[in-house]
């Protein structure tokens, strides 16, 4: 009889699941949902490497444990903790009743004072580490030993409703590890050449290849010598980076990377470093490095109407962005991990201020004041002129941002699924809460093509095309693909409405 080993993790923890192929397909799911000590009413969601959800099934692919799936957990009952609940409730505590009394007794004095007092926050640190230490049990029994409470590293963080998403620091020193043997590894000069060009491929490397890609392309912008930045730091750095990007489908450490690539690929395409000061390129870059720090998947639409502690601490404006950029300096604010820490006061000031204005130019809110912006200034554009070099910094990073549709079809498409994919998670999320709908989220009004033409037509072309004003060597590399992407979906619509009529 023919048995199937499927390699997978659960929560970071590798695990390897082995079946006979004709086994019933319900005894595999059983299998997984044992693997991930999931009840009996959560819903199991098992992704392959490139991030997209399959079938847990006795026909699954099987892979290899460098290779392996993810398996994640949801909970159906919204009202359940996805952790900490049911150990909890076994110690005699009821954790999920006794955050609900928190979260309405903060509401309350918010509502009546106008401002949360530290003695909420406290009270809500202190649920925080009897959280983590309920999540840090081992195996559950009435003998249950704790695992020693490390001291925490980080601050908490204001998602601390979200903690299942945050990367465990197993996981994280294991990657840091093997990032540090990898990095004295010599990257080819073909390798080298190729992370220049917009064509290159993120599905073929591992999160621990990409932080040595990263600091390649750190290394040959020459940014070593010219800011003095120790290589520790640097690998320091990247690795706080790599932990700080969360497990979600589309806003995580591979998408930081895609978005940071694109913008090493413009700065070599349009031979930036003729026309702008290095300064100005490692604020690019590193703005790209760190854009979506901490995001955990929900948008500043969802911040804003969930009142989310986010919304609430930058009054709705941009609430991510600000986080993003907030959790960057936090980093940088450590000695071990800060690349700036041998610059001048005066070039760390410039490179502060340049960095709050690019990632801040992310919120896609801001999208037509930039470009108009932008637009204004064009026919007169000047590289000697500061203002005018701040809005090209900042139309940069938001191409970059949005561009994978300007890579090949076999590289963008699994993007666009991941995407989808986060959309419909929040769209759910705002049904079971009661929130507003955002329509282009909604998994029963979207599909894969429509949620493509118009966002190319209307945001994606307009932008692309103005820096293409600027650099007309760019239109065969950023244009052409965008056009060819959008004949893909407009084809791909019209069979769908076929579809549909008959
Ligand atoms: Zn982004």
């Amino acid at each position: 009889m023919d048995t199937k080993i499927i390699y997978f993790t659960v929560n970071g923890r590798p695990e390897q699941a082995e079946f006979n192929v004709d086994c019933p397909a319900h005894d595999v799911k059983e299998l997984f949902r044992v693997a991930a000590e999931a009840g009996p009413h959560d819903i199991l969601k098992l992704y392959n490497t490139k991030g997209s959800i399959i079938n847990i099934s006795p026909q699954l692919e099987p892979n290899t444990p460098h290779a392996c799936y993810k398996l994640e957990v949801v909970a159906t009952d919204c009202n359940r903790e996805p952790l900490g609940g049911e150990p909890a409730v076994a110690l005699g505590f009821d954790l999920s009743s006794m955050e609900k009394r928190l979260q309405s007794l903060e509401k309350k004095i918010f509502i009546e004072s106008g401002e949360t007092p530290s003695a909420v926050y406290e009270m809500k640190d202190q649920m925080e580490l009897f959280r983590e230490k309920l999540e840090s049990v081992e195996h559950l029994s009435w003998l249950g030993l704790f695992k020693e409470l490390s001291e925490r590293k980080c601050k908490p963080s204001p998602f601390y409703h979200k903690r299942a998403l945050r990367k465990t620091s197993e996981e994280c020193e294991r990657m840091r590890e093997k990032f540090l043997q990898m990095s004295s590894l010599e990257v080819t000069e073909e390798v080298r050449q190729y992370l220049k060009t917009p064509t290159f491929d993120n599905w073929q490397w591992e999160d621990t290849e990409i932080m040595v890609l990263l600091q390649v392309m750190f290394t040959d912008l020459d940014f070593i010598p010219t800011f003095n930045i120790e290589v520790e730091v640097l690998q320091q750095f990247l690795y706080e980076v790599y932990r700080r990007y969360n497990n979600i489908p589309f806003h995580n450490f591979k998408h930081c990377f895609c978005v940071t690539q694109m913008m090493y690929g413009l700065i070599w395409l349009t031979d930036l470093r003729t026309k702008m000061e290095s300064i100005d390129l490692l604020i690019m870059l590193t703005s790209a490095v760190c854009h979506d720090l901490d995001h955990t998947g929900y948008n500043n639409a969802y911040q804003i109407n969930a009142r989310t502690e986010l919304a609430l601490r930058y009054n709705d404006i941009s609430p991510l962005e600000n986080h993003h950029c907030a959790v960057a300096f936090e980093i940088l604010e450590k000695k071990e991990s800060n690349i700036f820490r041998n610059l001048t006061t005066d070039q760390y000031k410039r490179i502060r201020e340049g960095m709050i204005k690019c990632i801040l130019a992310t919120d896609m809110t801001r999208h037509n004041e930039i470009l108009n912006k932008f637009k204004s200034i064009l026919p007169s554009f000047d590289f000697g002129n500061k203002d005018h070099k701040d809005v090209l910094m900042m139309i940069m990073i938001k191409v970059s941002d949005i561009s994978n549709e300007a890579r090949p079809m076999d590289v963008a498409e699994p993007w666009l699924d991941c995407l989808l994919q986060e959309f419909f998670n929040q769209s759910d999320m705002e049904k079971l809460e009661g929130l507003p709908v955002t329509p282009f989220m909604d998994r029963d009004k979207v599909t894969k093509p429509s949620s493509q033409t118009g966002f190319i037509r209307f945001v994606l072309f307009p932008l692309f095309i103005e820096l293409a004003n600027l650099f007309p060597f760019l239109e065969q590399h950023i244009i052409d693909p965008v056009r060819k992407a959008l004949d893909y979906y407009t084809e791909m619509e019209k069979a769908l409405d076929k579809e549909k009529q008959t």
